[in-house]
Order: C-alpha cells, then structure tokens, then sequence
C-alpha cells in the first residue's frame, strides 16, 4: 500500500521555466521582475494598495510590528490557537500578548469577548483566518476603529478566502500571507506584507530594503540611495518570486482544486458528524473559505491519538495542529491565566486530514474508508 503524506509539494505549471528565465536574465537578487509580477498580482486582484514580496509571513509579521512602532508593555489581542509566529513578531518588539479563546465551533477569535481584553495599552489585534475561513471581520473593525487600535490580519492560510464580498488580507490595516509549503500556494518559503493603510507604505518599502531608500532611488524618485530608517532583509530571491508567480498564474485552478477535495471530505463524512462520533468544520454565513484545512474534530484527545494511530496503519498521516500558546513554555508565565477552553478544545481535538493539490480522488476515498472503518469499529 503506497503511503498518504499528509502534505506534497507541487508544480502547477511554468514554475522551473520561469526560474530558468530568472537565471537567464541574470538578476537573482529581490525586487526583480518575477517579484514585481507577484505584487502587482496581489494590488490588481484583491485591491490591496501595495504589496511588498516577503521571505515567509513571519516575516511580513514582523515588518508590521515595526510599521506599529510598538513599545514594551503595549498589548497585542490575538488567538491563543495560532501559530508562534503571529505572537512572536510582535514579542519581539516587547509587546505583550492578550490571548483570546476561539468560538464554540470555529477555531476563529471569538469575538463577542474582544471588548473586555481592549484596554489603554491595546496598541493592535491580530485576527487569524484558521483555515482559510473568514473571522468576523465587522464587529472586529468598528471595536478597533471605536478604540483607535491597528488591525493586522495574519492572512497566511487565508489566499483566496473571503469575508462577505471583501478578499482576506485586505480588510485590516496591515496583512500577511504565506507561501510555506504547506500553504495553498506555495515557494518554498515566501510571504507577502500587504499594506492596506496608504500612512504605512512609505516606510515599509524602506524598512524591506534593510532601511534604505533603495527601491525610490531605482524609480527614480530619490537622487541618492542612503540609509534613512531602520530595517532588515525582508525581500525574497527572485528564484522564489519566479516559482511564485508560476503558482499564482494557476490561482483559479488551485482553489478549485482544493475546494472539490475539500468538499469530497465535508460530504462523505457528514453521515459520521450526524451519528455523534466527530465535529466538521463550521463556515460562518458570512465566510468563503478556500478549501486549506479539512478536520475533524474528535471527542477527546485520547480518541484522536488512536484514530491518527489507525489512520496510520492504513499508511495514511493525518496530523494535529497548534498547541495553545497562552500555556506554551515560552509563555504561560506571562500569561495572566485567564483559561481558554475552546482553544484548548482545537489544540486537543482537531485532526488534519491529507490535502494537497496532487490529492487523487483514489487515495481521498482511501482516507475516507479508513476514518469510517475506524468509527464503524
Ligand atoms: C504558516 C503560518 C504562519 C507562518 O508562515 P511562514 O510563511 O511559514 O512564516 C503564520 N501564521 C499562520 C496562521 C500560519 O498558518
């Protein structure tokens, strides 16, 4: 029996020709024509403003969290199921984390309890759209707006979701997107800073090119290129650029894609949500979601290890995801303790099945007899 990865890498189309052309034309280096593609790609399609080429979203993470000029003891809202890198961008500028839970029945920050986390020192919050669904963006930016704070939305498995008519990663002040392997659309290792707020797009193309005016001086539009800010090396290799640009090129495909398997999952296990043994994902009314993540979600920890065991036994993997951050060891000392249930819920129960572009309708229907026959046992 050929095993199941639970993730693949894969080709879309034109992506070792255009890596090839990259190498032809002799510009190797970030802020070429393949980078240039991919963020006028990201402006014309989702109507964000600017969009700067990153080397992965924790990267774009923390280029927001310096475009906020955060202090030490500013408070940064976030769920506490997420991964590390939403928090640790903005711990890296001294912030501290307000952990929130996640709804009943969606890993999303629930929001009915932001307003008693804001408080004087709220400087942002940063909504994840976990799977590519849609948080409640609306009460979300009228609380923000009512308080004066930043919203950065970690838009890294969000591309080609939507909340109501509006694309994810253009709703919030700032955004980050990933191009990990594991994400829809894939380079490896990329990201993207979509800058929605025209106030920061100054100084984050400053902060991108190691806090120089680089990117103006090659426009045209400064006579010297000198050091004006601080900054770092945000940018990717063309070489990245040219394997992105061949994946956002099949934009429309990939959803598809994903979306029919998504749904093959969501049909053929409803029968099992429906007798009591396991939750499907919930999609909010107002979400359009993109087909990243199928789960399930099982009674306890205990029944999840034994179906990821029996899963396994049929050469299929299928894996957990985040465990909370607000008790993880780098954090719960600072945490102020307030307890978390329904992330502690998805950190416990939520279980990945595969999902990958290359995902055959023969093997999806092999995961789907496993998961049956381990609840029909
Ligand atoms: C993948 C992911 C990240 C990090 O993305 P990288 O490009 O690997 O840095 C951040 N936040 C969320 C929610 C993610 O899923």
């Amino acid at each position: 029996m050929k095993p199941i990865p639970f993730n693949k890498p894969f080709l879309a189309g034109q992506e070792l020709h255009y890596i090839q052309q990259a190498v032809a034309q002799g510009k190797l280096s970030g802020n070429g024509e393949f980078t240039q593609l991919c963020q006028r790609f990201f402006q014309q399609r989702y109507g964000i403003p600017k969009a700067l080429l990153t080397t992965s979203a924790t990267t774009a993470l923390e280029m927001a969290a310096l475009l906020l000029d955060l202090h030490p003891g500013d408070e940064v809202i976030m769920p506490s199921f997420t991964f590390t890198s939403t928090a640790n961008a903005f711990v890296l500028r001294g912030a501290r984390i307000v952990f929130a839970d996640s709804y009943l029945d969606n890993p999303n920050l629930d929001i009915s309890q932001l307003a008693s986390l804001i408080t004087p020192r709220t400087k942002a919050i940063v909504p994840v759209h976990y799977a590519g669904v849609a948080c409640n963006m609306a009460p979300l930016l009228a609380l923000a707006e009512e308080h004066g704070i930043w919203v950065i939305e970690d838009a890294a498995q969000a591309i080609e979701g939507y909340y109501l008519e509006k694309p994810l990663g253009a709703i919030g002040h700032l955004a980050a997107f990933s191009f990990h392997e594991t994400k829809n659309v894939i380079a490896g290792e990329g990201g993207l800073l979509a800058i929605n707020d025209e106030r920061f797009a100054e100084r984050a193309e400053i902060l991108w090119e190691k806090g120089t005016n680089r990117a103006a001086f090659f426009r045209g539009e400064a006579a010297r290129y000198q050091w004006i800010d601080i900054g770092s090396s945000f940018l990717p290799s063309e070489l990245t650029a040219a394997y992105l640009w061949a994946q956002l090129e099949q934009i429309t495909a990939i959803r598809e894609q994903r979306l029919q398997q998504w749904n093959r999952y969501a049909t053929a296990l409803q029968s099992l949500a429906e007798a009591g043994h396991c939750a499907l994902p919930a999609i909010p009314v107002y979400a359009t979601h993109n087909g990243h993540i199928f789960y399930l979600i099982c009674r306890d920890t205990n029944e999840r290890q034994a179906l990821i065991q029996h899963l396994a036994e049929h050469q299929i993997l299928a894996v957990f995801h985040y465990q909370t951050l607000h008790n993880s060891p780098f954090y719960h000392n600072l945490h102020d303790g307030r307890q978390l249930p329904h992330a502690r819920r998805f950190a416990e129960c939520l279980l990945r099945l595969p999902l990958y572009f290359e995902l055959s309708e023969t093997d999806q229907q092999r995961v789907i007899a496993a998961v049956n026959s381990f609840y029909k046992a």
